[in-house]
């Protein structure tokens, strides 16, 4: 498919979507887990009926989840972006990835280290989380796109994981100091790792709940919102309708979305979830 043709698979239906479930209407809901406690004590004391069986659900998330907070290190940018008027042709800036932190029971795991030069990873890190580029144990890289890696060789105490064809791709590069090692399933008991193809074949994002919410690291599985809210893939994705289909299985499965090149957002909930906290006096 033509990159400068995009392709306009389900325009009208998410656009519809997202004016339907706004982001206001999403955290009206979402306060009805945080406060519905609150008010379902002072009520049951006046004998009064709780707000309903859902209420206390934040999203699809879950609670007992072993991630103890997340943090994006880095808000990511595209070289070129179609939705700021400029052409796919060629870059107007250089591209930083969206580079994430997932903290947990007895891991500190960074996703897709951004920066090439050591110092400004360290600082980025450093004003982020306040932690040091040695206390990272784990990295892992969604694809093999040189932005997403570049910070890679600053975490040499760290293990490196990819996907089986992404630690393949990385270490043929004969750039790096130690070979990333193949990783599949779920990392610490806690992080699920997602096939997500099409902007390339062997992209990988990652899942995991937190607080209630589910989030997905997609690396350039989702270029930015704007992408996202029409399904499109990136200039130079391989498969731009696996890249679609890749997009829609995100959106099943996920309260939040980081993307690869942008900060994250909502994707919004069910309808049923609106609609009930709607209806609330
Ligand atoms: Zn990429």
């Amino acid at each position: 498919m033509n990159s400068s043709n995009p392709p306009n698979r389900s325009r009208r239906s998410v656009d519809d979507r997202f004016r339907q479930y706004s982001r206001a209407a999403f955290f009206a809901s979402a306060t009805v887990g945080i406060f519905g406690a609150v008010a379902a004590t002072g009520r049951l004391s006046s004998a009064e009926p709780a707000v309903g069986p859902n209420s206390s659900s934040r999203g699809k998330g879950r609670k007992d989840s072993k991630v103890k907070r997340w943090d994006v290190i880095t808000i990511g940018n595209l070289s070129r972006n179609p939705y700021w008027g400029e052409s796919d042709s060629q870059g107007v800036r250089s591209a930083i990835c969206t580079c994430t932190l997932i903290q947990g029971e007895g891991f500190r795991l960074l996703v897709d280290p951004s920066l090439s030069e050591a110092e400004a990873m360290a600082r980025e890190l450093d004003r982020r989380s306040g932690l040091k580029l040695r206390d990272i144990d784990t990295v892992f890289v969604t694809h093999e796109h040189g932005d997403h890696w570049y910070g890679l060789a600053h975490f040499p105490e760290a293990r490196w994981l990819a996907a089986p064809e992404v630690a393949s791709a990385l270490n043929k590069t004969l750039k790096l100091p130690k070979p990333v090692e193949v990783a599949t399933g779920r990392l610490s008991d806690a992080v699920d790792i997602l096939p997500t193809p099409g902007h390339t074949l062997s992209h990988h994002s990652l899942r995991f709940d937190c607080d209630g919410w589910s989030i997905v690291v997609a690396g350039d599985a989702v270029a930015t919102q704007d992408f996202w809210r029409e399904r499109r893939g990136y200039f130079n994705c391989v498969d731009f309708d696996l890249s679609a289909k890749s997009m829609d299985k995100i959106a099943g499965l996920a309260d939040l979305v980081v993307p690869g090149h942008d900060n994250f957002f909502l994707n919004p909930p069910n309808p049923s979830f609106v609609k009930d906290t709607d209806s609330r006096p």
